[in-house]
């Protein structure tokens, strides 16, 4: 399995990037310290996580986590397939009640934090295993979701 960052081929499954952008999701997640959520390429829309919990890994607190969480699954798809993708939610909103143009510097750092996060090698490694069995099994728990990754991690740390 590749771990670059480069562009991936026309060739490749149509639902990639979706299940991409929905690994992404659950790897922030893990690494905020929250449990990995359920995916679903069927679902529609994006099924962010609305918990939150304690600030751990690059998030702070529980705003930063939920913001980061919702900031990768873009990040890790403009990586993949090297296109400009737009957020599936209105951080801002979350942040401000009223002018969103001024909770932009904060956002803009949390997406720096969450580039770091997703570019990372291991969860780069993570979101390519979780997406390829998420293109092909169509949906996975969170059981199925924490042993791919516990396996992808051992892959790794192994130096395989
Ligand atoms: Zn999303």
């Amino acid at each position: 399995m590749s771990s670059d960052c480069a562009p991936r081929g026309p060739d490749e499954h149509p639902l990639l990037p979706r299940a991409i952008h929905l690994a992404a999701h659950a790897v922030a997640a893990s690494a905020c310290g929250l449990p990995y959520p359920p995916l679903s390429l069927s679902a529609s829309g994006c099924p962010l996580t609305r918990e939150a919990s304690v600030g751990r890994g690059p998030a702070r607190n529980p705003l930063e986590t939920e913001v980061i969480v919702a900031l990768a699954g873009a990040e890790a798809e403009a990586i993949a397939t090297g296109a400009t993708v737009p957020c599936c939610a209105d951080v801002a909103q979350w942040i401000t009640d009223g002018d969103g143009a001024e909770a932009e510097p904060f956002i803009e750092w949390l997406r720096l934090k969450t580039a770091r996060t997703v570019e990372h090698p291991l969860r780069q490694r993570l979101i390519a295993a979780i997406a390829q069995a998420l293109v092909s099994r169509g949906a996975l728990g969170e059981p199925e979701v924490r042993a791919i990754a516990l396996d992808e991690t051992g892959r790794y740390m192994r130096g395989q």
